[in-house]
Parts: structure tokens; C-alpha cells; sequence
């Protein structure tokens, strides 16, 4: 190698380890390859989406990470994708799907910062419930719950959606939130400023499985779109579905409010993929680093 050459290399390396360093996360910086779904949705970090190759066959793989059954579609490419919700409590470094009747698929999980941000709220049963308040949370958590681990084999109609609402977006998914001073859960969806009574917009076709109103999260309606993947609205002023009701990509499911813990109108939108809630902000393709 001439010392030309060799400098180049150094050049290169020197680039590349300061980009890698100071800005964004690895995945980043490789060129954008894949079909459409996999340059959209693969974000492998906590929090995130990560988009697994499982080959071409006549039928699709069956596929569990951490014990909940995962969305697999076949893609433009005629190949079956895993398409695996990361929640913020999954660590980086590596990990594995199984697939049945084949051995595991292992994928990496990059690191992502979550921002903290501190909210003053003037109700106080919205902090600290009073023990019935606490035990009506506790029902309404497991019913939730439940909604999530939802897996029917249809589905979905689509993986890339629009926004439920036109506004812009305000607080962002993973945010850790301090209520009072209190530390709680840390956000597990997106907002977007609406006025009281905005339609929200089912961003795929699917099933109607809650429409109730809760401690927390207020007027909320839960939306199983099959395989697993379940979109949530909550704060909501009104309703225009019921429970059973089969909604199309683009109905009108509810009105947007400010009811629950909430300060303010607006939507608060989750995304759930195998149980695990990921930024919803991936499938609209406003993710940020
Ligand atoms: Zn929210």
C-alpha cells in the first residue's frame, strides 16, 4: 500500500469515527437500503422497530420475541419480514426472535436518549390516587393491557401510516415524565396539538376492541389492525364507534379532548406492535434520533 493510499484509508476511518461519535446512531449512517418498509420502519433501538429478513417460502414464519407473537408480512420483495416492536426497556447489544422451525434470528439494538420533561398538575389524584382510584387504575390497566396482546392472523392492510390528526406533532414518544416532581412512566406515545373536537382518523383498517373511559388516560378508544399491531387514542371528547365495530383506513373513530390526565387539548396516540409500544412517529416517518 503507497502512503497515499494508506492516508485515504486513515481519512476515511478518521470520518467515519467522528461521525459515528458525536451525531447520530450507527444505523444511520449506512446508505439507505431495503425495500420502502424496511428504509421506513427498521429503527432498531429501545423504543423502536426493528425489521427482520426472514427469506422467501410459501408460507409465513412464525415468529415470537420475549413471548408475544410478531407481525410478519411479505414484502415488495416477495420476502417475509418480522416487522418487531423494541419497548423502552429492551436493552442494546443483541438480540433474537425465534422463529418456529428454525433456529433464532439474532438482530442488534442500538442506544437512544430519551429526553425528561416536568409537568405541573393541578389536580393531585392524577399523581398520587387515592386507593380506590388506584384500584379503578388497576382494573382499567389490565383491560389495557389485554387489548395489547390481542393477536389475530389477519392483517394488517398497512404498516405506513398517515397521521390520525393534522396538527403538529408536541410531545414526543419516550419522554420521561416528572408530574410534580414525581417521576412516572415515561411517555408512551406521541401528541399532537388538536382542538377539542378534531376527528381522529384510523391510520389502518381494523377492529374496534375498547371504547371507555378511563382514570388516566380519559375518553379512549383501542383499534386492532391484526398481527398484533394496535393503535390507541385517548383524551378524547367524543366517540363514533363501538366496541366490534370494523373501521376502514381513514374513519372517523373519535373526537380529540382533554379528557383524563391531561393538560390541555390535544391527541395522545400510541402504537403497539407485540405488546411493546413504540414511537409512534416511526410509521409517519417523523422519527428523530
Ligand atoms: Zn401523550
Amino acid at each position: 500500500m503507497s502512503y497515499s493510499e494508506t492516508s485515504q484509508v486513515r481519512r476515511r476511518l478518521l470520518g467515519a469515527a467522528t461521525v459515528w461519535g458525536l451525531t447520530a446512531p450507527w444505523w444511520a449512517h449506512s446508505a439507505p437500503q431495503g425495500t420502502f418498509i424496511e428504509r421506513s420502519l427498521n429503527r432498531p433501538v429501545p423504543g423502536g422497530v426493528a425489521v427482520l429478513d426472514l427469506g422467501a417460502g410459501s408460507r409465513a414464519p412464525v415468529v415470537h420475541f420475549n413471548g408475544h407473537r410478531v407481525l410478519v408480512i411479505q414484502d415488495a420483495d416477495q420476502r417475509w419480514k418480522a416487522i418487531v416492536g423494541l419497548d423502552l426497556k429492551t436493552q442494546p447489544g443483541s438480540q433474537s426472535v425465534s422463529v418456529q422451525g428454525q433456529s433464532t434470528v439474532t438482530f442488534q439494538v442500538g442506544s437512544k436518549r430519551y429526553r425528561e420533561q416536568r409537568i405541573t398538575l393541578k389536580n393531585k389524584a392524577h399523581v398520587n390516587p387515592d386507593p380506590q382510584q388506584q384500584a379503578r387504575f388497576e382494573r382499567e390497566y389490565e383491560e389495557q393491557m389485554q387489548a395489547y396482546a390481542s393477536f389475530r392472523t389477519e392483517g394488517p392492510s398497512n404498516v405506513i401510516f398517515e397521521k390520525p390528526v393534522s396538527g403538529r406533532l408536541t410531545s414526543p414518544f419516550g419522554l420521561r415524565r416528572f408530574f410534580n416532581g414525581e417521576e412516572r412512566n415515561p411517555h408512551s406515545g406521541l401528541d399532537f396539538a388538536a382542538a377539542t373536537g378534531t376527528a381522529v382518523k384510523v391510520p389502518a383498517d381494523g377492529i374496534v376492541t375498547i371504547v371507555a373511559d378511563y382514570f388516566f388516560n380519559g375518553k379512549t378508544v383501542f383499534v386492532d389492525h391484526g398481527q398484533g399491531l394496535i393503535t390507541m387514542f385517548c383524551h378524547l371528547s367524543a366517540f363514533d364507534v363501538r366496541v366490534g365495530d370494523s373501521v376502514r383506513k381513514g374513519d372517523i373513530v373519535a373526537r380529540s379532548g382533554a379528557t383524563g390526565r391531561a393538560t390541555g387539548p390535544h391527541l395522545h396516540w400510541n402504537v403497539s406492535l407485540n405488546h411493546a409500544r413504540v414511537d409512534p412517529a416511526i410509521f409517519i416517518g417523523a422519527f428523530q434520533p
